[in-house]
């Protein structure tokens, strides 16, 4: 098995730059989605950043995507899980500022890490689908973007892989932090459904911001898999210590 845990080698951290950035960053200043400075426009985080943050290594479980010390959750119903980071000090900040803050840029970064990993694997020429996992209707209306659906778009760049909304979710009865591991199975079980599609013999990358149980991932490749697809891997930004 490659060895995909680890941050992929020469990861450069310019993002190709282009009129169309440079542009861009005289509207948007181009920020750093860990420590918020300012950068140049052709930048995707500074370099000190990029050497501090704990990127996911060798310790993580390439299946599950959870540390294999201790918190490994295999079985699980997906194959493969590619991550980008610990959720733990400023990558956490980056990724909360990602999801409640609007800093979308951060999509960017991680997107291109996980894009490299996945590149580095099999599954580069058999995944046919990317789809995220979505966000409820009011969750999708207060915030304005979706942040799964974003990370996708920035991990398949440069690929042929379509990304799809397969996947619906209803608005939860209780934020999911507030409950236990076995309560939010459950919660998810009951949220994620299948929005239709055809699936039928495909290879499925499912997309998420971070890995707290694996609950939520593994529900919906079941959901996934229950509807035709052939295989279900799974690219998080994060995965929770
Ligand atoms: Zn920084
Ligand atoms: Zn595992």
């Amino acid at each position: 098995m490659t060895n995909d845990s680890s941050m992929p080698e020469n990861f450069n951290i310019s993002n190709g730059g282009g009129v169309k950035r440079f542009l861009l960053d005289l509207v948007y200043p181009n920020r750093c989605p860990f420590c918020s400075e300012f950068l140049p426009y052709d930048r995707l985080c500074c370099e000190d950043c990029f050497n501090e943050v704990l990127w996911t290594d060798e310790l993580i479980c390439p299946v599950c995507g959870k540390p294999k010390a201790g918190d490994c959750i295999c079985p699980v119903s997906y194959s493969r899980c590619i991550t980008a980071v610990y959720y733990k000090g400023t990558a956490k900040t980056a990724v909360l500022n990602y999801k409640y803050r609007s800093h979308t840029d951060a999509a960017i970064l991680f997107g291109r890490v996980l894009h490299d990993k996945l590149m580095m694997t099999e599954y580069a020429r058999k995944t046919d689908l990317a789809v995220p996992v979505p966000l409820s209707p009011p969750q999708l209306r207060q915030r304005g973007y979706d942040q799964a659906e974003l990370l996708a778009r920035e991990i398949t760049k440069g690929t042929d892989i379509p990304v799809a909304n397969m996947l619906r979710r209803k608005k939860p009865r209780t934020e999911q932090h507030e409950l236990s591991a076995s309560e939010r199975r459950a919660a998810s079980a009951e949220q994620y459904s299948f929005a239709g599609g055809d699936l039928s013999e495909k290879t499925i990358l499912l997309v998420d911001d971070v890995l707290t149980t694996g609950a939520t991932l593994d529900v919906c490749s079941e959901i996934l898999l229950r509807n035709g697809a052939e295989e279900v891997i799974c690219a998080v930004i994060a995965t929770v210590l």
